[in-house]
């Protein structure tokens, strides 16, 4: 199981602190109990047309013993390209200013990846765009007015609800991308993910912490 952290770092900040970068230690996900960090894994991250490599620290449960990966907000699980490059070409797309393959090559990526991204997000945006206003009303937001097409009210309520979490300590950082991968833990584009609500629901997330 994976667990995102609200990683504010530059994506490059990360990748140059290797096995060394600082991560806070949540508790366990599923039973609440301490962690002990675990090892860890090497993966690859695509950021402005240049893959690197990260490292992903493993945390255990001393409680139910069960491993759970540490990913940075700016990765989604098992995709390629860091978040804000998929956020922007959805974003874009959504409002109308671009379409796919222009955004696609604005943002350094294949054409086909972009639009593999815009798919699987139009395919989720009418449950994204219910539990991301629902979000952005717990948080102390304003309620989000929806449009009729999906896409472009999920990019809306993720603004809304990014917007009502920078007034909380540590958010405004991360920018809404990094924002809806964390509070998704990281399924914004899965296949076959749970709803974001219940994620949010079950507090699946690791808020920032204040300083
Ligand atoms: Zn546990």
């Amino acid at each position: 199981m994976a667990i995102v952290w609200p990683c504010p770092l530059p994506v490059d900040a990360y990748v140059a602190a290797g096995r060394k970068v600082e991560v806070p230690r949540p508790v366990c996900p599923s039973c609440a109990g301490p962690l002990v960090f675990w090892s860890g894994y090497w993966r690859h991250v695509r950021w402005q047309e240049r893959e690197r490599k990260i490292f992903i620290p493993r945390v255990r449960c001393c409680g139910c013993g069960v491993t759970h990966a540490l990913l940075p907000a700016f990765v989604l699980a098992r995709r390629l390209d860091a978040a804000e490059s998929a956020g922007l070409v959805i974003g874009q797309v959504a409002a109308g200013a671009y379409g796919v393959r222009p955004a696609a090559a604005a943002a350094g990526v294949p054409h086909t990846t972009a639009r593999g991204w815009v798919r699987r997000f139009a395919a989720r945006a009418g449950d994204l765009a219910v539990s991301f206003s629902a979000l952005a009303v717990e948080l102390g937001g304003e309620v989000v007015r929806l449009f009729p097409d999906p896409l472009r009210s999920a990019v809306t309520a993720i603004g809304a609800a990014f917007t009502a979490a920078a007034g909380l300590p540590g958010w405004a950082a991360l920018g809404r991308w990094r924002f809806a991968c964390a509070v998704t833990g990281g399924s914004l584009l899965a296949a076959n993910a749970s709803s974001p609500f219940l994620i949010i629901g079950e507090r699946r997330f690791m808020p920032p912490r204040s300083r």
